[in-house]
């Protein structure tokens, strides 16, 4: 297939000791061409493939040094998107690496939307659907770092996981079939009952639990609803600037694109938080008074997080024992801030109050504890195994319709064994889930289910 060429800041906004503008294309190569002077006469289109290459760049209408850079050629096939890709590390910082990019978009580059280098990974047929519908799911979520956490660990393990499933699926199938050409032998017929049973078990299993982490990736696609509640004055506000300003890697933020910025969106360690109703928060001195608008029991209701706030440099009062009771039941971390005056706040009653919800103390004026507070969100809903990148999210809506369809297929086979239906029925809802299960990853049906079974069948038998 062919493209424009597209380019874009791929490493995250702010310092940083390099950053690398991309660029994929036929045009990658010659649009730096024009740019780059490296020793001697020495042109990029001439060198050979996957190496890297110092020099400067030149803006050719001024003849003035823009950077000094390592450029790195890729030719495709073989590249993230099969295009010819060009990167250009330069030194990092804002400015530096807007100028790269600037300067490329200048000669003939197109600034790439978001998530549109994998986009043509897919296209290019280097990623199957799934995959290409995750990345393009979580490109919602907004932050960039999010995006990339979940695509790591997405790169073709849901898909993985799915094409064992079905494996495990065909070679039950296959026994099946012996079941149904040989259903003289009595013993066969017992066996087949027997490993339907497991492997069906298993495969629920298997489907129960990546549904179980479409709440995460849910998370991951649209953000973590959090709204920050505390009395006036106990640093709502503070906090809220706090996260903005230490989470700066927000991916609509790229100067000379009309996107809004949408401000309320923070990523923090990998997890994106959707701040709820934070003009709510600056515009109104009364929180408290708030919470018995029904407005703001809504957001509240909505809220995947709740960041209650209370001050240590206070003695806790009715309203703040209030806001307990209005988050009963609902993810909390409490916060206590203004650790740098007096303690005139009962902890121990904090305590008590906070039950099992995370504690942080911070300082927010001094930018204590923020790092905590990040801390305590992350393993909140990531259970500290977000770095860990051993999880396998599910986030798209059509995946995880398939998967429930899937669900029901499966137990409609355990269901039918038990219930002692004859085995050929069973055989239509195994195959059944099988099929649903490829709807996922966009595999082709009937006739690899067919060559698969004959392999099997003459291998085993
Ligand atoms: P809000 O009304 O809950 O949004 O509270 P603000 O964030 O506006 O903070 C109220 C006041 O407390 C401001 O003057 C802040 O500078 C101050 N403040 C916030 N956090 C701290 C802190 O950790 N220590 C001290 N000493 N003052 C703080």
């Amino acid at each position: 297939m062919e493209f424009d060429t597209i380019a874009a800041i791929s490493t995250p906004m702010g310092e940083g000791a390099i950053a690398i503008v991309r660029l994929s294309g036929d045009e990658a190569v010659s649009i730096v061409d024009k740019l780059f002077k490296g020793k001697g006469t020495k042109k990029l289109a001439d060198v050979p493939t996957h190496t890297i290459h110092y020099g400067h760049l030149i803006d050719p209408e001024t003849e003035q040094i823009v950077e000094e850079v390592m450029v790195t050629v890729m030719r495709g096939p073989k590249t993230f998107t099969r295009e010819d890709v060009v990167e250009i590390n330069c030194h990092g910082g804002l400015v530096t690496v807007n100028r790269v990019l600037q300067l490329v978009l200048k000669h003939g580059a197109r600034l790439a939307e978001p998530g549109e280098f994998t986009k043509r990974a897919f296209l290019n047929g280097r990623i199957d659907l799934s995959q290409a519908e995750a990345v393009m799911d979580l490109i919602r979520a907004k932050t960039d770092r999010a995006m990339n956490v979940a695509l790591g660990q997405m790169e073709g393990r849901l898909s993985k996981l799915i094409q064992k499933l079905r494996q495990e699926i065909l070679e039950t199938l296959a026994h099946v079939e012996v079941n149904i050409d040989y259903p003289e032998y009595d013993d066969v017929e017992e066996m087949t009952h027997q490993m339907l049973i497991e492997k069906a078990t298993y495969v629920k299993k298997e489907i129960e639990r990546l549904l179980q982490t479409a709440q995460q990736g849910k998370i991951l696609r649209e953000g973590l609803s959090t709204v920050i509640i505390g009395r006036p004055n106990v640093g709502k506000s503070s906090l809220l600037n706090s996260l903005v300003h230490e989470n700066k890697a927000i991916v609509t933020d790229i100067p000379g694109t009309t996107r809004d910025v949408i401000e309320e969106y923070v990523n923090v360690r990998g997890v994106p938080l959707r701040l709820l109703d934070t003009a709510g928060i600056r515009e109104t001195e009364d929180v408290v008074e708030q919470i018995g608008v029904e407005r703001s029991r809504k957001v509240l209701k909505e809220a995947d997080l709740i960041l209650l706030v209370l001050n240590n440099n206070e003695e806790l009062t009715p309203e703040d024992e209030q806001l307990f009771e209005a988050v009963e039941g609902m993810d909390v971390i409490v916060i206590v801030n203004k650790m740098d005056l007096p303690q005139k706040i009962d902890m121990e009653r904090v305590k008590e109050l906070a039950k099992n919800h995370p504690l942080v103390t911070t300082s927010l004026l001094h930018e204590q504890g923020v790092d905590e507070l990040e801390e305590a969100i992350a393993s909140l809903f990531f259970e500290g195994s977000l770095e860990a990148g051993d999880m396998t999210y599910v986030s798209n809506s059509r995946h995880i319709a398939l998967l429930n369809q899937a669900l029901d297929a499966i137990n409609d086979v355990i269901k039918g064994v038990e219930m002692g239906t004859p085995i050929d029925i069973v055989q239509i809802d195994l195959t059944r889930t099988w099929e649903l299960l490829g709807e996922i990853i966009g595999d082709t049906v009937h006739e690899s289910l067919i060559d698969q079974l004959f392999s099997q069948f003459c291998l085993g038998k």
